[in-house]
């Protein structure tokens, strides 16, 4: 585990009605009880639990934010929403370049730097996702694809409060399969060089994030690998239960 506070961020996905809010709402007092222990907590619900639930974590630890946003501010994009929109709506931050929306909705590299500036814009955290898939792996090309998505992705301008940085191997979500500690303190300590090479000083307080089947289990070894300063869980994070257990797995 690195030095920095950690971030415990949580993708709904598709996934949660107005029921799943009892979900928001014990995590809630859990962080305010001081269980989480330290760390920034992160839950990322779909757009329609967004308003309602930052409404009911206000002035608490609990941080809610978004799952994508578009790059502009308003206009005639039918169906998408702004990182102002989330801004307004109670939001802190906003997940871009999740691969399944690079995958299946057409987000490019350039697509995520311009929604990652936009986050910046509104005063949003982005937590921008990388990683390579299993095709990719097997190839021995991680490093080459995380690299480029770096380059690409990343605005210049981001600093170390405003960004965040995920490393989620395409071939880890919702696969159960999880890298070896060592491959993904490979893969953290090249994001660290990478980040500071292109933002300098700032690349070195940037909170680098793993993620892909994060389970209770498997949460103390991933949090105490080198470089890692946090997770960001999918499934793991829709039952408040399962997600306090990530958090309390800490060393
Ligand atoms: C994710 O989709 O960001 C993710 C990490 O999913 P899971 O934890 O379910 O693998």
């Amino acid at each position: 585990m690195a030095t920095s506070r950690p971030l415990l961020a949580g993708n709904w996905k598709m996934n949660g009605t107005r029921a799943s809010l009892s979900e928001i709402a014990a995590l809630r007092d859990a962080v305010a009880a001081g269980r989480t222990r330290g760390a920034d907590v992160l839950i990322c619900p779909p757009f329609t639990l967004v308003m309602a639930a930052a409404d009911l974590c206000a002035g608490t630890g609990l941080m809610i934010g978004g799952q994508d946003c578009d790059a502009h501010p308003a206009g005639a994009s039918t169906g998408d929403v702004s990182a102002e929109m989330l801004r307004d709506a109670g939001a802190g931050a906003v997940i871009v370049g999740h691969s399944e929306r690079r995958a299946h909705r057409g987000d490019t590299d350039a697509v995520v730097r311009a929604k990652a500036e936009a986050a910046g814009r509104a005063g949003l955290m982005a937590i921008l996702c990388v990683g390579e898939t299993r095709a990719e792996h097997d190839r021995g090309e991680t490093l080459r694809v995380i690299g480029r998505q770096i380059d690409d992705s990343v605005p210049p301008s981001a600093s170390a409060a405003g960004l965040a940085l995920a490393y989620e191997p395409v071939w880890a979500i919702g696969t159960g399969v999880v890298p070896s500690a060592d491959d993904i303190a490979t893969v953290h300590a090249f994001m660290r060089r990478r980040l500071r090479s292109l933002l300098g000083a700032e690349g070195g307080g940037v909170r680098l994030l793993y993620g892909g089947s994060v389970k209770p289990d498997n949460a103390a070894e991933v949090l105490a690998v080198e470089h890692v300063d946090g997770v960001l869980v999918g499934g793991a994070s829709l039952k408040e239960a399962e997600f306090l257990a990530i958090a309390e797995a800490r060393r």
